[in-house]
């Protein structure tokens, strides 16, 4: 397991990669992409990690699924920041 992934599952709550699920279609996920690139802090925050299968990993990098699209598809952050607002 890549450390990416480890990072992605220990931000939100994962036991085993194959848990983890594309936050696009639902598929098992391949990998983690990082929506805004990967500078300084941005390869393990967790607003910019998200689970992807090969399928749409393909479409990212084909240039099909935007930044901004992925952000809005990236709804497990927007769980864990309900949970971490509960929790203050
Ligand atoms: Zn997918």
């Amino acid at each position: 397991m890549d450390t990416t992934m480890r990072k992605y599952m220990e931000a939100f709550g994962f036991a085993s990669p194959r848990q983890v699920s594309c936050e696009i279609c639902g598929h098992p996920a391949a990998m983690i992409h990082h929506i805004r690139g990967t500078a300084g802090s941005l390869r393990t925050r967790p607003d910019n990690m998200i689970a992807v299968c090969r399928h749409c990993n393909l479409e990212i990098r084909a240039g099909q699924l935007k930044p901004e699209f992925l952000k809005r598809k990236h709804t497990r952050f927007a769980q864990f920041r309900a949970l971490l607002n509960r929790v203050r």
